[in-house]
């Protein structure tokens, strides 16, 4: 678990300043209830995509919404045993990876291969990005937010974020980005009409997972090597709720995630 989404406190922060009268009306965020026909998580890491939007990924995939997952990296320098080694992480992230997907509901995973803590936003990730946004033609992307300021960013976490919104716009939607994706692949521009940003520090829309909540428990705790094989009752699938929870706090449900959401103009 590279790093905890951010907002942790804001909804309560916001409650508490709007007073009562945000358990009626809310708490200022715009309340997301559709789920689109597709869409796509774009993620540094194996478990980044749960931790950061699978209780929203889950519901939609529920409400038949079609999933693509792109992990941008193997995870190859996720461990703190001494023991571990790169070449015998990757398999068991990878394994692990699949699992939790297979919990949330996702139906296909792409696998870039960059190397843990390698990302750079360049023109060759960007066009990685380009094209697999091409072949799903995504309506929904969700990915890492670059411009958090609070706390440390992973480096790869910026990485994606900027280059996830980079090959929306406009390199995906323009016919003179990377052409040969077009003439010579067989793909065709694709306009995504709104990035989803977890880990933000200025989250504008809201999703009510009070009933999908559970799953993400259940896939976060797919990643054993990363949770060290706990099982869901114990402290960290407590935090977990905790925060959605508090996420929640001043609207009439339970549990939350928030998102930055930016729209692509028509
Ligand atoms: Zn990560």
């Amino acid at each position: 678990m590279t790093q905890q989404p951010g907002g942790m406190g804001a909804g309560a922060a916001r409650a508490a300043m709007a007073g009562d009268a945000s358990a009626q009306h809310g708490a200022g965020l715009e309340l997301i209830t559709e789920a689109p026909e597709r869409a796509m998580v774009i993620f540094a890491h194996p478990d980044d995509a749960e931790i950061g939007a699978g209780a929203t990924v889950a519901k939609w995939a529920r409400a038949g919404c079609e999933i693509t997952y792109v992990q941008c990296t193997t995870g190859s320098s996720g461990s703190n045993d001494r023991s571990m080694t790169t070449a015998a992480i990757v398999p068991i992230r990878a394994a692990e990876q699949k699992a939790a997907a297979d919990t949330i509901g996702v139906k296909s995973i792409e696998v870039l291969d960059h190397q843990d803590g390698w990302l750079d936003p360049d023109r060759v990730f960007l066009e990685e990005l380009v094209r697999v946004i091409r072949r799903h033609r995504p309506d929904v992307v969700f990915a890492h937010d670059p411009e958090r300021y609070s706390g440390f960013n992973h480096r790869d976490h910026r990485a994606v974020g900027i280059t996830a919104k980079d090959a929306i716009y406009p390199y995906a939607r323009d016919h003179l980005h990377f052409p040969d994706q077009i003439t010579a692949e067989g793909l065709e521009t694709w306009k995504v009409k709104h990035l989803f940003m977890w880990g933000t520090d200025q989250p504008d829309v809201i999703v009510d997972v009070t009933d999908s909540l559970e799953i993400k428990v259940e896939a976060l705790f797919k990643h054993e090597s990363q949770i060290g094989g706990l099982a869901t009752n114990t402290d960290a699938a407590t935090r977990l709720r905790t925060r959605a929870k508090d996420a929640a706090a001043g609207y009439e449900f339970e549990y939350a995630e928030t998102f930055r959401r930016l729209t692509a103009r028509r």
